[in-house]
């Protein structure tokens, strides 16, 4: 091969891999649009409530909330990686303080914070979704699971951490009613949004809300939380909602 001969071939070579990387580069460009390079950008800390000796509800087969909570978080995570970052608070069985569960948001810089419970009620017939994001309240006693007192707190015992999630509070209930209005689609589901004084919510400095899956007091709640396919329904309408709401607002 004569040396010009060479050059022609290593300048064509050059031009081919250069047009098949502007190639590549505009299909990857269609094949990812904006939003999803958008949304790899964000953090979601998703709480699995309770934990270690720290129980949450009980349902009347035995089940706890702490598992539930934690096998719900994975599933949620799991539909979430697809398109965001995420970090759960607790990865096993054990104890973390409430404070700790906001902090770790706090620390990672997170775009959004969603605590996962289970309802409670001492009436086996009360059962369903409901959201909850940060609000005062002047009522001074608010109970969500049967041992769970210590998630509510009442404006005596106020503290400077209150202020933190206050302002997010906005954006917090428009979160929460996306991911109602994703999951009411589903017709078992009708979840109602209330603004409550949550101590797990109020130092989180992003949005923040907190959900609980159903009640594990009810016989056929308990039931259909530990199927997988029910649970994986419910991350996915979770995670519309967190679309929706990061299309909207960022
Ligand atoms: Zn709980």
């Amino acid at each position: 091969m004569s040396a010009r001969y060479k050059s022609y071939v290593q300048n064509h070579h050059i031009t081919l891999v250069f047009f098949l990387l502007i190639f590549s580069f505009s299909a990857t460009a269609e094949a990812n649009p904006k939003k999803m390079r958008f949304h790899l950008q964000k953090t979601i800390v998703i709480d699995p409530g309770h934990g270690g000796y720290e129980k949450g509800g009980q349902g009347p087969d035995g089940t706890f909330e702490k598992t539930v909570t934690l096998k719900f978080a994975r599933v949620l995570a799991e539909e979430l990686e697809k398109t965001y970052k995420t970090i759960l608070t607790r990865t096993d069985d054990y104890r973390v303080d409430i404070p700790t569960r906001s902090a770790t948001a706090n620390h990672v810089d997170a775009d959004m914070f969603i605590s996962i419970h289970t309802g409670g009620s001492f009436l086996h017939q009360a059962g369903g979704m409901s959201l909850y994001y940060y609000k005062k309240t002047s009522k001074s006693t608010l109970t969500l699971d049967p041992d769970s007192s210590k998630e509510f707190k009442n404006d005596n015992t106020e503290t400077s951490w209150s202020n933190i999630q206050n302002r997010h509070r906005q954006n917090s209930k428009i979160l929460a009613e996306l991911v109602r209005d994703h999951i009411g689609r589903q017709a078992q589901y009708k979840p109602d949004i209330q603004g409550a004084p949550l101590v797990v919510l109020e130092g989180a400095d992003m949005p923040a809300i907190l959900i609980e899956i159903g009640y594990i007091t009810n016989p056929v709640d308990e039931k259909s939380l530990h199927d997988i396919d029910v649970l994986s329904k419910i991350a996915k309408e979770i995670r519309n909602g967190i679309d929706d709401f990061f299309e909207k607002l960022q």
